[in-house]
């Protein structure tokens, strides 16, 4: 039997399913331990310190006594310190990004999505590198400067070597004052040389979805294709830290399994790169499974109802407090509204999850890799975040900057966020403002601005941003960032 070892490059010991069972059997005797929760509660709040705040994230067996826990007034302190959490060290900016999607080729058989490849009604496309230009020209246009590509696995159709092709054309394009400033890259689990090629293609963060901790249950939902291997998945983050890249992204498929179980799993999984390489996951996202071509979420038993997975949210917000969040079109405009407030730091805005969709007037179906339900146009989306207090924010400027993996939590701790992330967020906003909002947002977007700036502590920051911010508006000068 494997035993529980975090610092185990074998998945098997990092991810334990005997230490998972025995950690929901902790949580499970605890759920009402008023006093282990609040003493939980205690350690996960932020603290004031001479530079900023700090926050002393929870283990997954304490996050998932929170979890586990249902006395009300306890679920809305989790809350109320989520949001705390997310401000202390995000303020109230929301990055956003768009997802595109190369190709729907695959060779795997995952059973929840509708690009397996006995699906033989959905039609197979990749797009060519006109294709991407046009599609990146799209994305432009709308505002976007950070993508998130999307493609199935396909060694023959979609080999490393073709999203390298695209990831270079993606940065090629310029139209107009666009420009795709960071390109973080969805794509199946691979080998170290390969992510050595991606890291020097210049990505952003590599995302890649466990799906499922749940061996077992994860070795059904994947019958066939490489995709079934459970510890090359389970692993293949351990191989993109070793190829170099520092920003990585988990995330759970939720509806799949048991909810708890893949909690508890997802913060074994930050724990453990923390524990060997010092720096825990960049971003988590947190899909829930929906309805596409040949899938009905209602064939799957775990499905999560919005209570649920708001608490869940909350309570990764409170466990690793310096990561980003993610929550994508897949939720709708009234579930992304309450998360935004328990901890969520980047949302996808005006996504098309099809094939060459950016390029149609209507949205396409026919290639769709699962339902959208937030519909909203970008400049809806952005006008909606300012209107309820947020800032959106299209800034890239840490990675390029070089402030990856544990430089950029270094700049999370060290309180310099307002003096820094938060001035690139506006001049980021003022361009989107200028190039591609609607009047309608431009006034809400200036007034924000306006507003905004004053809370920048330095002096002389405050006055660089507001000469760039004139300099956006009054000429064609784009992409500056502290
Ligand atoms: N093919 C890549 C891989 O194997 O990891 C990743 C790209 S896939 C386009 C992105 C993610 O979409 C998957 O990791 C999965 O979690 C999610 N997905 C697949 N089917 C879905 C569905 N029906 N509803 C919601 N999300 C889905």
């Amino acid at each position: 039997m494997a035993i529980y070892n975090p610092k185990s490059k074998k998945a098997e010991e990092f991810i334990n399913d005997a230490e998972i069972l025995e950690t929901l059997a902790y949580a499970e005797a605890n759920k009402n331990n008023v006093a282990l929760i609040d003493e939980i509660l205690d350690k996960a709040r932020p603290k004031k310190t001479e530079a900023g705040y700090t926050c002393a994230g929870l283990s997954h067996r304490e996050a998932s006594v929170l979890l586990a826990c249902d006395i009300p007034e306890k679920v809305e302190e989790i809350y109320r310190i989520a949001e705390e959490i997310k401000l202390a060290f995000y303020g109230n900016r929301i990055v956003i990004f768009a997802p595109l999607y190369l190709s729907n080729y695959c060779v795997n058989g995952c059973v929840y999505c509708p690009y397996h490849h006995q699906n033989k009604c959905i039609p197979r496309k990749k797009l060519t590198q006109d294709e991407v230009r046009a599609e990146v020209i799209a994305l432009q246009d709308m505002g976007h400067k950070r993508l998130a590509i999307e493609s199935g696995e396909d060694p023959v159709n979609n080999p490393i070597e073709y999203i390298l092709e695209c990831i270079k054309t993606i940065y090629s394009v310029h139209h107009k004052n666009g420009d795709i400033r960071r390109v973080n890259v969805n794509i199946a689990a691979t080998t170290v040389e390969n992510y050595r090629k991606l890291k020097e293609a210049g990505i952003g963060t590599y995302i890649l979805f466990q799906e499922t901790y749940h061996k077992e249950s994860y070795e059904t939902l994947h019958p066939t294709g490489p995709k079934h291997n459970y510890a090359y998945h389970t692993e293949a983050m351990d191989r993109a830290m070793e190829g170099g890249i520092d920003d990585v992204g988990l995330g759970v498929l939720f509806g799949l399994e048991l909810y708890k179980y893949e909690f508890a799993g997802l913060l074994m999984h930050a724990e453990h790169l923390e524990a060997v390489f010092g720096v825990g996951p960049h971003t988590i996202s947190v899909p829930r499974l929906k309805r596409a071509d040949d899938i009905n979420p209602d064939d799957f038993d775990n499905g999560i109802d919005d209570d649920t997975f708001a608490k869940i949210t909350a309570c990764i917000r409170l466990a690793v407090p310096y990561t980003g969040m993610i929550i994508s079109t897949r939720e709708s405009e009234e579930v992304r509204s309450r998360l935004l407030k328990l901890g969520i730091s980047q949302v996808s805005g005006g996504s098309r999850t099809s094939v060459g969709g950016y390029t149609t007037e209507e949205r396409p179906h026919d290639t769709e890799q699962f339902d959208v339900s937030d519909q909203r146009s970008l400049d809806e989306v952005v006008r909606w975040l300012m209107e309820n207090g947020h800032i959106p924010s299209f800034c890239t400027a840490c990675y390029r900057e070089g402030r990856t993996g544990d430089r950029f939590m270094s700049l999370c701790k060290s309180g310099q966020i307002l003096n820094c992330c938060h001035p690139n967020a506006l001049m980021t906003l003022s361009e989107y403002l200028e190039d591609y909002a609607s009047d309608a947002t431009k006034e809400v977007g200036y007034a924000t601005i306006e507003r905004e700036l004053e809370r920048i502590p330095k002096e002389k920051v405050k006055e660089i941003a507001k000469q760039n911010i004139a300099d956006i508006k009054n000429s064609n000068r784009r992409d500056f960032r502290f």
